[in-house]
C-alpha cells in the first residue's frame, strides 16, 4: 500500500492539429482557486502544465484532491479543445524515490546529515559543497538552491539527491534543511555613558567609545543568526517524483478522498 499519492488530470490533444498555447491568464486563476491542492500549475510567468514534446497530452492538472483537478481541468479541456480526459492516481510529486539511507551508492538516492565545511562557485555558477565526512555535493544553478548555501559553511544540515556515478561532487543536490545555523554575529557593545559606538583599541581588548572617549573592558554582544531553512528547487525545475513544497502536510490526503467516479485510475 503506498502511503501517499496524488491525482493528475490529463487532457488529450487532436494529434492533427497543432498545440494551442494556454494562456497564462487562465491557468494563474485557477491555480489561485485551487491552491493548495493542485500544484506546479505555474512558475512566475511560466505555464508549468504543458508538455513540450510532440505527444498527445494537452495538459495535465495535478494536485491532492480529485475533485480541484477536475474542476480545473474540465474547465481547460473545454476551453482549449481537448478530444478525451482522465484521471490518475500517480505517485508524482510525492518523494517516494527519497531515500533515508545515508550512503552515497551510485544511482541511488541518499539522505544524509552532514556539516557544510566548504562552498565554492564554479565559473557556470554551480555550487561545489564539501561536507564531513570528506563527501561532496553539487548543487546546479538552475535548481536555485545554490545561492542560499553562501555564509552556510559550519551548518549542520540535511541535504538529499541523487547519488552520481563518479566524479568528486558525487551528490546531485535536490533539497536542502538547515538543521543548526552556526553563524554567530559578533559585535562591540553600545557605550555605557552616552550609548555612542565603541571600537576596540589595539589589541588589548578595550573598547573606547568613539563619541565620549570611555575606555573600558566590556563583554562583546552575540548575534546567532538563527537562520533555519528548507531550501527547495524552483517549480519550474521539478522533476517527476519530487515532492513541491506546497505539499508539506497534505501527504496522503488523496488516498482518503473518496473518490467521485469510476473514471479514477
Ligand atoms: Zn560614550
Amino acid at each position: 500500500m503506498p502511503v501517499d499519492a496524488t491525482y493528475e488530470f490529463i487532457a488529450y490533444r487532436p494529434e492533427d492539429e497543432e498545440r494551442p498555447i494556454i494562456e497564462l491568464g487562465d491557468v494563474r486563476l485557477w491555480d489561485d482557486v485551487t491552491g493548495p491542492f493542485t500544484f506546479l500549475n505555474i512558475y512566475n510567468d511560466q505555464v508549468l502544465i504543458e508538455p513540450h514534446g510532440p505527444d498527445p497530452v494537452l495538459f495535465g492538472v495535478r494536485g491532492d484532491s480529485p475533485y480541484h483537478v477536475l474542476a480545473m481541468g474540465n474547465y481547460l479541456a473545454s476551453k482549449y479543445n481537448a478530444i478525451g480526459w482522465i484521471i490518475y492516481m500517480t505517485n508524482q510529486g510525492t518523494d517516494e524515490h527519497r531515500s533515508r539511507m545515508g550512503e552515497f551508492i551510485p544511482y541511488r538516492n541518499a539522505d544524509s546529515i552532514s556539516t557544510i565545511t566548504d562552498v565554492a562557485f564554479d565559473e557556470q555558477g554551480h555550487a561545489l559543497i564539501t561536507l564531513s565526512g570528506k563527501r561532496r555535493a553539487i548543487a546546479y544553478r538552475h535548481l536555485g538552491i545554490s545561492r542560499e548555501l553562501t555564509g552556510c559553511i559550519g551548518c549542520l544540515v540535511q541535504v538529499w539527491g541523487g547519488v552520481k556515478q563518479d566524479g568528486d561532487f558525487s551528490l546531485y543536490m535536490e533539497g536542502l534543511r538547515v538543521l543548526h545555523d552556526r553563524y554567530v554575529e559578533v559585535r562591540n557593545p553600545r557605550c555605557p555613558i552616552c550609548g555612542g559606538p565603541m571600537e576596540s583599541v589595539g589589541r588589548s581588548g578595550l573598547l573606547r567609545c568613539k563619541r565620549c572617549g570611555f575606555q573600558g573592558k566590556l563583554p562583546k554582544i552575540l548575534i546567532p543568526r538563527n537562520r533555519w531553512f528548507l531550501a527547495s528547487p524552483k517549480a519550474s525545475e521539478y522533476r517527476h517524483l519530487m515532492k513541491p513544497v506546497t505539499r508539506i502536510g497534505l501527504e496522503g490526503l488523496a488516498l482518503y478522498m473518496p473518490k467521485p467516479f469510476l473514471w479514477v485510475y
